[in-house]
């Protein structure tokens, strides 16, 4: 729906290819703290992009962790794998990530 009510000058841009672009940084804390606010908001509103940072930090977790430069791509397949799987779980109707507030229901 086009309210019109915030003249954004980046309307023509994707905010999810913005945010997706700056994930690494954001997830770095290496976002100016506006930055990292606008992203965070994002995410809280938009499933898909908290499923890619969760990913990242998932898998930049365990790389910390495991001390190596790379993650290989078996265990980078894994973390996929079960993220997947919990998030079938948790996608359920009603569930912890249900869409926000205000969704029209009819
Ligand atoms: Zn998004």
């Amino acid at each position: 729906m086009t309210g019109g009510r915030d003249q954004d000058r980046d309307q023509d841009r994707d905010p999810c290819d913005d945010v997706l672009s700056r994930m690494y940084f954001f997830i770095d804390n290496e976002l100016a703290e506006a930055d990292s606010q606008q992203i965070q908001q994002h995410i809280d509103a938009c499933l898909p992009c908290l499923r890619e940072v969760d990913v990242e930090r998932i898998v930049k977790a365990l790389i910390a962790r495991s001390c190596t430069e790379r993650a290989p791509r078996e265990l980078r397949q894994r973390v996929m794998f079960s993220i997947r799987h919990v998030q079938l779980e948790l996608g359920n109707p009603g569930g912890p990530f249900a869409p926000g507030p205000g969704t029209p229901d009819a």
